[in-house]
Parts: structure tokens; C-alpha cells; sequence
């Protein structure tokens, strides 16, 4: 049973979770209960307006046991973020990092070895049971932590076709930077449309032909050693995966250029021989394959860099090379 991992990804669930309640502008206490349960006002303010917002971060087992969390401040910043930018409850920075390292405690024996891990899933939403609250935020809420056992999310030279949106943005501008439930049915459309059209894995979201981000996953060309990637605005996710690899390329003699980035740019980047890719908790880095611009297919010649810089990442998180930028937390 231990270090099972499922074959679909977060489909299996640590059979506990923490959860606590905001009242009375107060947290309660933390509460463990089964994680296959939640008690909820059919009325609830997340089920009908919308205040949720949530983390994606793993833990990962290392081969001398040490069990590690990654990058677990900055998750639980981003988490404090959502939420005040929701006005909802905004979790208390020690409160959230005890929930979430005690659950990871409990599961560790649990958790998948490399190339798989935890992945852990702080979720918050605002449980006022009055439907007249569409123009008023929710004054209490729950606020949890899912650990699911998952296996590697990347694989090596899979197929992965980029359709270029032009058109349309994944979600409204403001809310961009809010890790939250809305954005992703906002962008359910452009990505069905592009499976279906054009059998597209993912859409690369560039209103105006300013290119910003795929539906879950921000977005890279790299290029002899030069990484290029949208600067951080309101409109689109601040990812912690972004971050860590634009600090690790520095640090090996990349250069990084945060700016804009148009279509346009990409296009003839590409056709120089730039690489492009996608970076997210949940596959690190995943390489462009090709890209489907105005109806046209424009293969990406090489994934070596995308590659060497992913396992740059992977080899920080299984404690194969040191921990020089101190983002893992060990909880045993
Ligand atoms: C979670 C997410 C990302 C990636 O963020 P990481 O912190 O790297 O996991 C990018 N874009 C969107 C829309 C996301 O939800």
C-alpha cells in the first residue's frame, strides 16, 4: 500500500485533513477529518459566488528518508495573496504552515518515491449560508489541506501542441494573479475549442499578441542561453515554478529578460532555433513541441535546455544536488 502511486493525477487522497473555520473574525481550531467529507450549506458563498482560491506545492521523499516541502513560503504567500484579493479570510501565515506540515507528516509514509511525490493542495472558501451575498464577501470560511499521492507528471517527448489565442484573455484582467476557482472554468472554452479544432494539448493566451499564459502554466523561450518570459502583471499567475527556475538559470550563467513578449517575437525566436516551454508545480517544466499559429503548425526544433533546466529543479527537490537557494523545508 505505502508509496502507491494512482494513475491518474490527485485522483487519491491522504485519507485525513486539517481543516479550520473562520467566524466571528476569528480562526478556530484545527480539526481532522476525512478527507472524502465536507459538510457545507447548500447556500454556501463558494458554491455560488465564487470565493475559493487554493495552493499547488509538493513534498517529496528523499532516499535517505528526509521528507521535504518545496518552497512552501512562497505557496503560502500566494495563498494570503488570493485570499485578500478575494476579501476573504486571509489565513494566518503559522496557522497554514502547521496544517500543512502536520499533514505531511502523517502521509509520509505515503508518499510516492522519485520520480513521484505529494502533492498538497491548501484550499479556502467562504462559507456564509446567504445567497443574497452576490455583491458582499463572505465573513466566514473553510480552509483545508488535500495530500494526494501522485506520479510523475511529465513525460519525456509526449506531444505537447501550444495553440496561440489571440483573441482572448483565460480570465478577467484583475483576476489573473488569483490562484482561484473562476479563472479555470473562464478558460474551459479556448481549451476545448483548440483540442477539438485542432487537436491543440494546451492554449498559450496572448490577448493583443501579448503572450501571458497558458491555463494553468506560465510560459519560456529559451534561447542560447537567454531565458525569455512575460513580466509579472495583474493578469496573469505569479508561479512559484516561474521564480525557481529563473533563479536556478541565473545561477547558471543564464541570462533572464522579464519583459514583454509578443507573438510576433516568438514566431521568429522560434524559427532561429529557440526552445519554449511551460512551468508548473505539477510537471516542472513541460517543452513546447510545436505551436499552432493562425491555423499553422511551427515545430520547436530541441527540448535540451527545457530539459537540463528541469532536472536542475528535480535534482534540488529529491535532495540529489544541494538545497543552494534553501527552498526545501524538512518536516521529519
Ligand atoms: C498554478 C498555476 C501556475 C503555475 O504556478 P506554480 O506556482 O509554478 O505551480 C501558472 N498558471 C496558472 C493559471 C496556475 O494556476
Amino acid at each position: 500500500m505505502a508509496r502507491e502511486i494512482p494513475s491518474v493525477f490527485g485522483s487519491k487522497f491522504y485519507h485525513e485533513m486539517p481543516l479550520v473555520a473562520y467566524e466571528n473574525q476569528s480562526w478556530g481550531n484545527v480539526k481532522w477529518q476525512a478527507s472524502n467529507t465536507l459538510t457545507l450549506h447548500p447556500g454556501a458563498h463558494a458554491l455560488h459566488y465564487g470565493s475559493t482560491c487554493f495552493e499547488g506545492m509538493k513534498a517529496f521523499y528523499h532516499e535517505d528518508g528526509k521528507v521535504v516541502i518545496f518552497r512552501l513560503e512562497q505557496h503560502i504567500a500566494r495563498l494570503r495573496k488570493s485570499a485578500q484579493l478575494l476579501y476573504m479570510p486571509v489565513p494566518e501565515e503559522a496557522l497554514l504552515k502547521e496544517m500543512i506540515v502536520e499533514v505531511v507528516r502523517r502521509s509520509a509514509e505515503e508518499i510516492p518515491e522519485f520520480p513521484g511525490s505529494l502533492y498538497l493542495r491548501p484550499t479556502l472558501i467562504g462559507t456564509d449560508p446567504v445567497i443574497g451575498k452576490a455583491a458582499t464577501p463572505s465573513e466566514s470560511a473553510y480552509l483545508y489541506v488535500l495530500a494526494s499521492p501522485v506520479g510523475d507528471y511529465f513525460t519525456q517527448g509526449a506531444q505537447m501542441r501550444v495553440l496561440i489565442e489571440t483573441q482572448n484573455a483565460r480570465c478577467a484582467p484583475h483576476m489573473g494573479r488569483i490562484k482561484s476557482g473562476g479563472n479555470y472554468a473562464s478558460a474551459l472554452h479556448w481549451i476545448l475549442k483548440a483540442k477539438q479544432e485542432h487537436n491543440a494539448q494546451q492554449v498559450l493566451f496572448c490577448p493583443n499578441g501579448n503572450i501571458q499564459e497558458t491555463g494553468a502554466s506560465n510560459f519560456m523561450i529559451i534561447h542560447d542561453k537567454r531565458i525569455i518570459t512575460p513580466a509579472l502583471s495583474d493578469e496573469f499567475l505569479h508561479g512559484v515554478t516561474r521564480n525557481s527556475v529563473l533563479v536556478a538559470a541565473k545561477a547558471r550563467g543564464f541570462s533572464v529578460e522579464e519583459r514583454a513578449v509578443s507573438v510576433a517575437e516568438l514566431s521568429s525566436l522560434i524559427a532561429q532555433g529557440a526552445e519554449a516551454v511551460l512551468t508548473g508545480t505539477a510537471a516542472v517544466i513541460s517543452p513546447v513541441s510545436s505551436f499552432i499559429i493562425d491555423g499553422k503548425e511551427i515545430a520547436v526544433q530541441s527540448q535540451q535546455q527545457a530539459l537540463a533546466l528541469r532536472q536542475l529543479i528535480t535534482d534540488i527537490q529529491y535532495g540529489r544536488s544541494e538545497d543552494v537557494h534553501q527552498w526545501l523545508t524538512v518536516v521529519n
